[in-house]
């Protein structure tokens, strides 16, 4: 999988002109969704996370896409353990950042073989395929597609501060190092998977972030989708509200093969896939309409 380096620049005479506008294409996400399940259950500090973080960083290179580790330990009640967020950017006409983020861990589980078809890999192969997408049009704001570690609780039970270590650690790296200060506002994406795909409007989330992007749902005839029912979601969006960024959790926690066996290649869909790409890809100028005018 190759993409041709400055090809626009130098393409014969016409190829400009019939060169569609990229749209999100499932397909291609579909394969990096496979891919992960490939790796087997991925769980922060095993080599299979470590292939998968390996893979991430190549295909972002090969669509063009500059990306790097940050490499930090997690304090788990089960004891140290290795994680690494990979962050990569794609330079838009302004500094501003809006961050697409998905965690690429897969929850420990002993008792059974995990390989999170939809819980890990779902977001995490959309967000890959956002990434070629985003690369290939102008973006008014610099967009960051940020890949988790660590959002999945080491003991069986989601509590304290044993979950979301990615994004708390990106979340204060970025508070130390003052770069908070240019992140606007955080899509997050986490089982999008599923084939009865319904995601609910997350009370935690930023009231505006999640009107944009429901509006833009219901514009593209997605409204049974992207349901107007509530929830109450904790995910890795979390830390950065806390910390004052906008942020929106594009989530279906409730599906029966959440944290089970069950959730595998044949309990996910490419379809699913297409309907969140379609409407954040949508959602993105909407947003970047919205920033631009509150500055
Ligand atoms: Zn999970």
């Amino acid at each position: 999988m190759t993409t041709p380096k400055g090809g626009s620049a130098i393409a014969p005479t016409g190829e400009a002109q019939i060169a569609p506008a990229q749209g999100f294409d499932s397909a291609k996400a579909w394969q990096h969704l496979q891919k992960q399940v490939g790796f087997g259950p991925r769980p922060s500090g095993t080599p299979a996370i470590v292939e998968t973080r390996k893979y991430i960083i190549e295909q972002l290179k090969s669509f063009g896409i500059e990306a790097k580790e940050q490499p930090f330990i997690g304090m788990t009640p089960l004891g140290e353990v290795s994680m690494a967020n990979v962050i990569a950017t794609i330079p838009g006409r302004r500094p501003d950042r809006l961050v697409l983020a998905s965690h690429y861990d897969t929850k420990l589980y002993r008792e059974m073989r995990f390989v999170g078809a939809n819980d890990g890999a779902s977001s995490t192969a959309a967000l890959l395929e956002l990434g070629r997408v985003l690369k290939g049009r102008p973006n008014e704001l610099t967009i960051e597609l940020l890949f988790l570690d660590g959002e999945e609780a080491r003991l069986p039970e989601w509590q304290g501060t044993d979950n979301t270590y990615g994004s708390r650690h990106y979340v204060q790296a970025a508070q130390k190092s003052g770069s908070l200060k240019s992140l606007k506002a955080l899509v997050l994406l986490d089982m999008i998977g599923d084939r009865d795909l319904s995601i609910k409007r997350d009370s935690n989330s930023t009231p505006w972030l999640v009107d944009i992007i429901w509006g833009t749902a219901a514009r593209l005839g997605q409204s049974s989708t992207f349901s107007n029912q509530l929830t109450t979601i904790e995910d890795d969006h979390i830390p950065f509200l806390r910390a004052g960024v906008a942020a929106v959790d594009l989530i279906d926690l409730e599906n029966p093969t959440w944290h089970t066996a069950q959730d595998d290649l044949e309990h996910v869909s490419a379809r699913s896939l297409q309907t969140v790409g379609d409407v954040v890809v949508a959602a993105i100028p909407e947003i970047e309409k919205y920033l631009l005018r509150a500055r």
